[in-house]
């Protein structure tokens, strides 16, 4: 039975990487009709950030990565934040300490700083010197009763290798030279990070750890911990970094990186989703790049998932979204693009009810020319307001150096007046007949037009721009421009 989990830390927003991450999950348990756990892991109280947990949580709702057990669903593996587990793991390293696979550690910060000294003076990294494993029974009662801080490590092997086998990566073999006896329980009694990790993926019956490349590192440790604890070490599957586009880490400073920042800035889910799919995730066969969870899933395997890093790609998604505003359905991309006219001062929520027919039509004319949905609402302005300004080199060329322009424009109004019905090809076919009897070439006479009534020289066809602006508002603009 396939049970994965994605366990982020609350320490700030959901980042790609960490969507990613849940997406690679969710897709894999969607594929063996598994479970997605969600995990919150908040031990380490110094790092949280307040409502962090309900971003994560918002985020991932609005990817629609459905988590079926973790936080507002419960389930029978909880309590589902690990601030509340610790009993698991106290209960855990007790056990590891009666069958002597982990001891008391009484040595103070000082000391170990000493330790630390000392062995980067020898060139050597630091290994803990493993001085109270060798404390008798009695001493470690006594200490602990006296009330001696302690934390609890591991005994480490000193000799062999521990050998991670990872779906995606093959096989990685580490030196067990290379760790010393680490700390499973700290000084506080909190658990640390690979413990905690050991302990909640055993009880919740985790069979595939699927998460970033970051934490290869920590999986021998863990592995070390699994043997130690006599648990079965699932599958593991670490998914390749992702870069930014100098191959440097990606950061704040490569722009957005989280997922409520391309909420914000106006991407769509679908098209979020189908983005993150690509970095790790090849389309087979027929398929274009763009692809929905629908069409991943049947194909999904952690063994194809790519091993090299992938390049973060801003323009890309971008690119995706746009693909996405255009296909979409209309219904739903006006119900999305709704709050960004509200927020924009476009409509008030009570527009918003009664306008939504000609909010709907305003979108399927402007959805084609824009990216994203704060793209969409900019080049909807003149829709909704009456226009301020004009653009200035169109001003410059249409209405100041165009011969005969103001009288031009009169005609057009003049024409458009007479008419009854005012939709696209009855406005249409009036201005080409006014073009024809005034023998002018159709730029001549649309090009001021498209300036009057939308105040910019580019604009969705200025037939359908004129219908949907209807017929008051179209003299409004052109008796305006003349002036
Ligand atoms: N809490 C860890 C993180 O946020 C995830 C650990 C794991 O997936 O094992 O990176």
């Amino acid at each position: 039975k396939v049970r994965v989990r994605f366990a982020p830390s609350p320490t700030g927003y959901l980042h790609i990487g960490g969507a990613r991450t849940a997406l690679f999950n969710w897709l894999f348990a969607k594929k063996h009709n598994g479970t997605l756990i969600l995990r919150i892991e908040d031990t380490d109280a110094e790092r949280l950030i307040d409502d962090s947990v309900q971003q994560i949580l918002d985020s991932l709702k609005w990817l629609k990565i459905n988590w079926d057990e973790g936080p507002e669903k419960g389930g029978d593996f909880g309590p589902y934040f690990q601030s509340q587990r610790q009993g698991f793991y106290t209960r855990a390293a007790q056990t590891l300490i009666q069958e002597k696979r982990a001891y008391h550690c009484f040595c103070r910060g000082e000391e170990i700083e000493e330790e630390r000294q000392k062995q980067r003076q020898e060139g050597k990294p630091f290994r803990y010197s493993g001085k109270c494993r060798n404390l008798s029974e009695e001493e470690v009662k006594e200490r602990l009763d006296q009330g001696q801080p302690s934390v609890i490590r591991l005994k480490v092997p000193e000799r062999g290798q521990v050998i991670v086998q990872d779906i995606i990566r093959g096989t990685v073999s580490f030196e067990l030279g290379q760790f010393d006896d680490f700390i499973i329980m700290k000084s506080n009694g909190t658990a640390a990070y690979n413990f905690a990790c050991v302990v909640d993926d055993h009880a919740m019956e985790i069979s595939h750890v699927i998460r970033a490349e970051e934490h290869l590192s920590n999986t021998p440790k863990q592995h070390l911990i699994y043997d130690a604890l006599g648990y079965e070490i699932p599958s593991f599957a670490h998914l390749s970094m992702i870069l930014a586009p100098d191959r440097s880490k990606l950061s704040k400073r490569h722009g957005a990186t989280s997922v409520g920042e391309f909420q914000e800035m106006g991407c769509l889910p679908e098209a979020l989703v189908n983005y993150l799919t690509l970095l790790g995730w090849a389309p087979t066969g027929e398929q274009s790049e763009l692809i929905s969870p629908d069409q991943t899933i049947p194909a999904f395997a952690l063994e194809k998932v790519s091993k090299t890093a992938a390049v973060y790609d801003v323009q890309k998604l971008i690119w995706l979204n746009g693909q996405y505003m255009t296909t979409c359905d209309l219904d739903s991309l006006t119900l999305q693009a709704i709050p960004f006219f509200i927020q924009a001062g476009l409509i008030t929520p009570r527009e918003a009810e009664d306008k939504q027919d000609y909010i709907r039509d305003v979108v399927n004319t402007v959805r084609e020319r824009v990216r994203t949905l704060r793209e969409l609402v900019e080049a909807s302005r003149y829709f909704f307001q009456d226009i301020v300004a004009y653009d200035e080199k169109g001003r410059e060329k249409y209405f100041v150096k165009q011969e005969n322009v103001a009288d031009l424009l009169a005609k057009g109004r003049a024409c458009l007046a007479t008419l009854d019905g005012f939709d696209v090809a009855r406005v249409e076919s009036a201005y080409r007949q006014l073009m024809k009897e005034l023998e002018i070439k159709g730029g001549t006479l649309i090009h001021p037009t498209r300036l009057a009534l939308t105040g910019q020289t580019v604009s969705p066809g200025l037939f359908d721009v004129m219908a949907l602006l209807g017929k008051k508002k179209c003299l409004e603009r052109l008796e305006k421009a003349v002036d």
